[in-house]
């Protein structure tokens, strides 16, 4: 056992921040939280103590959407809607992870910056190929990242980048054999969108799915034109989502990217079903695509995390992207004539890690039995306050003013990583 010493930042609610200034987390010998306290109690007293001095040790961030083969074309090509976007820059990059050694240099350096980061559990796509997608699990193993990656599957309407419908699920059945050797990473049955993959697809990834227990992620209401399009496909549905629903696809734990233009019917729908927003607030601008009312669904009792949405997204850091979700929900407030609150930082930081760590079975906050995910941050070269700060107000300056050579050490899974 052992005992970690600093100032301790934590989200047991939603809105709510809990601060130890000086405080102690015990630790069992696997990384297994024991206890949290403002004071050691006795009978801890004689553990070996790693000291962290006046740094804030808070909970590491959970980035529940980002595409792994689009790490190559981050900070470009943001001038584009969805669909052109797709077409025009996407498909062309993910493309070029048909090559094994191409893959091994993006992935390996993708795990290294998520860990520095503070990001320690994901939900992610990779591109349709099984040996690079197998390439990337081992990456973020070896790293110290933890979670679940999809081998995407695509079977039309998508230029340049494509599978037979028949390969699509040979090479799912070979990458799930292969997934077994992960101890850390598992795998997610991912069709890429509805637009992506004929009804025959989606009809057997729903049936594997249900037989083998698998989580699902995918793409909901992001763009008008989307939208539109999935009408199109699926003139039986209603809405978007029925067409996960028709095929056994939406349920408890499917994971959603986006929701922008989801309306009070595809909420409910969400709600009823178990399904997981991914917010992805800085791609949705740079998109164009649109500012997801992320206020409306917390108070529906909606589950919504926060997604960095690489390469859509330009910010890998989740608190780049927990802030920037607090600047999206401030345009809805702009929007509404000030009627609709935006989220404040407990709020937001509260999205990025407790609100995520929860869908891998964890409790809020650093929680008694749960497995420590931490960084480490210190502040020592920020700006000299005006007078001095409290713990709360350090970590609200951290969240908008952190980089990665704040965080000094991260624990994943009850690990020291870095
Ligand atoms: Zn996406």
């Amino acid at each position: 056992m052992q005992v970690l010493r600093g100032n301790i930042v934590h989200a047991p609610a939603l809105g709510e921040l809990e601060a130890l200034e000086h405080g102690f987390i015990v630790l069992d010998d696997d990384g297994t939280i024991v206890s949290v306290c403002p004071t050691l109690p006795e009978e801890y007293a004689a553990l070996p103590v790693v000291d962290y001095g006046d740094s804030l040790v808070m909970q590491s961030f959970a980035d529940m959407h980002l595409h792994a083969p689009q790490y190559p074309m981050l900070g470009m090509g943001m001038d584009l809607p969805l669909l052109e976007w797709l077409n025009t820059y996407t498909f062309v990059t993910e493309a070029r992870f048909s090559d094994n050694d191409y893959a091994r240099r993006i992935y390996k350096k993708l795990a290294a910056d998520l860990i520095r980061n503070g990001t320690t559990r994901v939900v992610m796509f990779s591109s349709l190929h099984t040996d690079a997608t197998l390439i990337l699990m081992e990456e973020l193993e070896r790293a110290g990242v933890t979670g679940y990656v999809g081998k995407v599957n695509m079977d039309r309407n998508c230029e340049g980048l494509l599978e037979t419908t028949e390969e699509s699920k040979r090479e799912t059945l070979r990458w799930l054999d292969a997934c077994d050797r992960f101890k850390y990473v598992k795998p997610i049955l991912t069709p890429r969108f509805t637009p992506a993959c004929t009804d025959e697809l989606m009809e057997w990834l729903g049936k594997l799915a249900e037989e083998r227990g698998l989580y699902v992620q995918s793409h909901l209401s992001e763009n008008q034109s989307e939208i539109a399009w999935v009408r199109e496909l699926h003139p039986d549905c209603r809405q978007y989502w029925e067409t996960y629903d028709k095929y056994g696809l939406w349920k408890d734990h499917t994971v959603m990217a986006h929701c922008v233009h989801s309306d009070a019917r595809e909420c409910a729908a969400m709600r009823d079903a178990n399904v997981v927003v991914a917010h992805c607030a800085g791609s949705n601008i740079n998109l164009c695509s649109g500012v997801s009312p992320i206020r409306k669904m917390l108070r529906e009792g909606i589950w919504v995390t926060l997604g960095s949405d690489i390469a859509g997204g330009a910010a890998l850091p989740m608190y780049r992207v927990a802030t920037m979700s607090i600047r999206a929900s401030k345009i809805k407030r702009i929007e509404s004539s000030w009627r609709e609150e935006f989220l404040t930082v407990p709020e937001g930081y509260y999205l990025a890690t407790s609100s995520g760590h929860r869908y891998f079975g964890a409790k809020d906050g650093f929680a008694v039995g749960d497995k420590l995910h931490a960084i480490v941050v210190s502040d020592a070269d920020f700006t000299e306050a005006a007078r001095p700060l409290s713990v709360s107000e350090r970590f609200e300056r951290a969240m908008y003013m952190m980089s990665k050579d704040s965080i000094v050490s991260v624990w994943s899974e009850g690990r020291k990583v870095l």
